[in-house]
């Protein structure tokens, strides 16, 4: 069990005006931020990033969908970090996620779903090494 995760607030809700309310739902949960940056991904860099679903259907809208505006990356910590930032966003398909949860509040379909979170310790290191440097992160 690791105390980091990774997380990403998607375009939809960058460009909707969320970040701050979800980046204080966050911080309330108790997470603190490792390393934070405001960042507009090319559509290789989301795709390099996504590569793990290169071969599901949706890999194409996924990539477009990720570099179609910025978004906030960060490393948080917190004893149990991975599953308990999945419990605090909530299902990946909102009309299932649970009633408080961020992606019940603030996404809008399965596609477009306000946050990403690391599904394992392993990927969760992966991903914060996708974007962050040593000199970024403590
Ligand atoms: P994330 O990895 O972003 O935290 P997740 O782990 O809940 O989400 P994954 O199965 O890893 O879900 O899918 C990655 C992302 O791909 C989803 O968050 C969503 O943006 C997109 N996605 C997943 N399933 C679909 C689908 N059926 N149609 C369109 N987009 C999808
Ligand atoms: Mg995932």
């Amino acid at each position: 069990m690791s105390n980091r995760t990774f997380t990403m607030i998607k375009p939809d809700a960058t460009s909707k005006g969320y970040t701050g309310a979800i980046l204080d739902q966050i911080i309330k949960a108790g997470f603190s931020v490792k390393a934070m940056k405001w960042i507009h991904l090319s559509p290789a860099q989301a795709g390099q990033f996504y590569e793990v679903h290169k071969e599901r259907p949706f890999y194409g809208e996924l990539v477009e969908f990720m570099s179609s505006g910025p978004i906030v990356a960060a490393i948080l910590e917190k004893d149990n970090a991975v599953a308990d930032f999945r419990t605090l966003i909530g299902a990946t398909n909102p009309a299932q996620a649970e009633e408080g949860t961020i992606r019940k509040k603030f996404a809008a379909s399965i596609g477009e779903n306000a946050v990403h979170g690391s599904d394992s310790d392993d990927n969760a290191k992966i991903e914060g090494d996708f974007f962050f440097s040593g000199l970024e992160r403590f």
